[in-house]
């Protein structure tokens, strides 16, 4: 009972409680008819090579606009369907229409470099038959495994850590590579680092936008274990020219940002962005 009466005493149902309750059983259900009809869309943000100056690829992102609810935020509706289990579907549907687009664009820009598509998962995707069933999607859309990159978050790889860790083996054994993203925010392990198969550490927003005190130390500490490590790595959250130029300085390999490029719809990234094609982007 004690453990009740912490800062926020009222352990009642309160009035709030139940609109929280409410708003999550009616997004529920949302869901699952948005699930049917498929009413997703795929949205994709570039990622740059700071030292090239060039594309290197788009985080896959997903977007949600429902007709009576309007727009939802994933933050809000991939927890929701992380612990119903509809993740496992929307998963599913969203590595095949992120494979689909990349081949599309392979099929119509046959002078593309090689950019690598980066899909996020959740924990509860990684299940014994996770790389099977992307192996058939790559094969299936013809994608080299190369251009494929998971998302997945420290938490993720920690929970129940060697079901986890058997399923990450699995996929970097098909050839993709695994992102290990929102570096800094969970239950870092940097032993991690070393024992899964992860080429690439993301390092989170937060860091590179300065909002923590000890944030410079974080940012040039990171670069520096990753590079000692081989790992490469890229700073989310870029916003401003300002913090482009101290990544830069600080010698990061990836940046991704809105300074350089909010999520946008397939068909806006390919007006904008594959016109830059051969050309280097010039940060000034
Ligand atoms: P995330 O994977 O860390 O994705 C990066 C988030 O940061 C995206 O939010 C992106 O729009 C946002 N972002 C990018 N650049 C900037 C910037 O310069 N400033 C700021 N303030 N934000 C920036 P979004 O799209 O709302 O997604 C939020 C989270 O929801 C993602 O974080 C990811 O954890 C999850 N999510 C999104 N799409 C998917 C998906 O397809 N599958 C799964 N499992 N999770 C997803
Ligand atoms: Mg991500
Ligand atoms: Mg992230
Ligand atoms: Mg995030």
């Amino acid at each position: 009972r004690a453990k009740l009466r912490g800062r926020n005493r009222s352990h009642y149902f309160s009035p709030d409680m139940a609109d929280a309750l409410y708003r999550k059983m009616t997004l529920r259900h949302h869901l699952s008819l948005a699930l049917e009809a498929e009413s997703f869309e795929l949205y994709y943000q570039p990622i740059v090579d700071l030292k090239h100056g060039k594309l290197k690829g788009f985080e896959a992102l997903i977007r949600w606009h429902d007709e009576v609810l309007g727009q939802i935020s994933p933050s809000e509706f991939i927890p929701l369907a992380e612990e119903t289990g509809q993740i496992v579907p929307l998963g599913r549907w969203i590595m095949k229409t992120a494979c689909k687009q990349l081949a599309k664009w392979r099929k119509r820009y046959p002078e593309l470099p090689p950019y690598i598509m980066s899909v996020n998962l959740s924990r509860a995707q990684l299940q014994s038959s996770l790389a099977p069933t992307i192996e058939s999607i790559l094969r299936r859309y013809c994608i080299p495994p190369a251009q494929l990159a998971i998302e997945l978050t420290e938490s993720a790889m920690l929970q129940e850590f060697d079901d986890a860790k058997q399923c990450l083996e699995d996929l970097a054994s098909l050839g993709l590579e695994l992102y290990l993203d929102d570096f800094g925010t969970g239950y870092s392990s940097l032993s991690q680092l070393q024992d899964l198969p992860i080429s690439t550490v993301k390092l989170d927003k937060s860091f590179v936008q300065g909002e923590h005190k000890s944030s410079q130390a974080i940012v040039e500490a990171t670069q520096a274990i990753c590079e000692k490590l081989g790992l490469k790595v890229v700073a989310e959250g870029v916003e401003t020219l300002e913090q482009l130029h101290y990544l830069q300085r600080n010698h990061f390999d990836y940046c991704q940002g809105y300074y350089l490029g909010r999520p946008m719809p397939a068909a806006i990234l390919e007006e904008r962005q594959f016109q830059l094609l051969n050309s280097v982007i010039a940060f000034e």
